[in-house]
């Protein structure tokens, strides 16, 4: 059923698969993960369909098949960074972080809606899980594994290798992974795949009301307002966090 429906979707697969307020992916990892769909089956659909749309997504069957493959032949990349030299990366884990990261009490709403939606429901978009594993380690210092892990406690689709191939791609600690020194700003993905609220109007019925070009980041609304929300303060400033995070990098290179 999910896989005829998204067949009448796939021709837009290219422009839409980013929007997480949208229903433009498959929604077909959990049968993957699971065998009850064939993976030679959905390849040889894609393969045979010259769209834009159906051949982006065949690249995304083929990023799940690479880290089949790189699991296989690295099975210490489930505890160790590919690259050696940022295995022993200090993370400083502070104190509080990851627990806010976890109970979505960061104050960046588009992380905590994505990690609401995680906890009630167990799936999560694409583009939301980059954001939040990008947040919780560059923004937010804390160690990939962790996140790793409560991904793996959390997910429906939970797939040891594309969960280690990708935590290890946002940390940049991977195989042609995300480089050191690209740092995702949560506010402006939030701006770019969500732009009126919709998403985080969802997860985050507390912010509803707020207009759309204050809902990316409630600090900015009138004195006095933010502070009546039921909703935290930011966690911490993006711009000290990404200065961190460059500096513990290049501590490592
Ligand atoms: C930090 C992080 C953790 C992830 N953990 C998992 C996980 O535990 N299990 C899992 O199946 N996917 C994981 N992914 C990859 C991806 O987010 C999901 O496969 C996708 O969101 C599932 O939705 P879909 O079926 O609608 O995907 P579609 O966009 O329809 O893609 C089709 C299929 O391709 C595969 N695929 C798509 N993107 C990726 C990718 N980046 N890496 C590997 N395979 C991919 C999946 O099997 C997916 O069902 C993770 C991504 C990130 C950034």
């Amino acid at each position: 059923m999910l896989w005829h429906d998204f067949r009448t979707r796939i021709g837009r697969y290219h422009v839409e698969r980013d929007y997480p307020a949208l229903a433009a992916t498959s929604g077909l990892s959990a049968h993957l993960r699971f065998g009850t769909l064939s993976i030679r089956e959905l390849v040889r659909y894609a393969r045979a369909d010259a769209g834009e749309g159906a051949q982006a997504w065949l690249a995304e069957l083929i990023w799940r098949e690479f880290y089949q493959m790189l699991l296989w032949h690295y099975p210490d990349t489930v505890e160790h960074a590919f690259l050696a030299n940022l295995d022993a990366l200090p993370w400083p884990n502070p104190p509080g972080h990851f627990a806010a990261w976890t109970e979505a009490r960061t104050g960046y709403p588009i992380v905590d809606a994505a990690m609401r939606e995680l906890a009630r429901t167990g799936r999560l978009h694409n583009r939301l899980r980059m954001v939040t594993a990008s947040f919780l380690v560059k923004d937010l210092h804390c160690d990939w594994r962790q996140g790793e892990r409560w991904f793996a406690s959390q997910l429906l689709d939970y797939d040891q290798a594309a969960n280690v191939g990708n935590w290890q791609w946002c940390a940049s600690t991977g195989t042609d992974a995300q480089p050191w020194f690209r740092l995702f700003n949560p506010v402006s993905q939030s701006e770019r795949f969500d732009p009126d609220g919709t998403y985080i109007r969802r997860w985050l019925p507390e912010l509803a009301g707020i207009p759309a070009r204050h809902i990316h980041a409630p600090w900015t609304l009138p004195a006095g307002q933010a502070a009546r929300l039921d909703y935290p303060p930011p966690i911490v400033d993006h711009g000290r966090a990404r200065a961190a995070t460059l500096a513990l990098y290049k501590s490592c290179r």
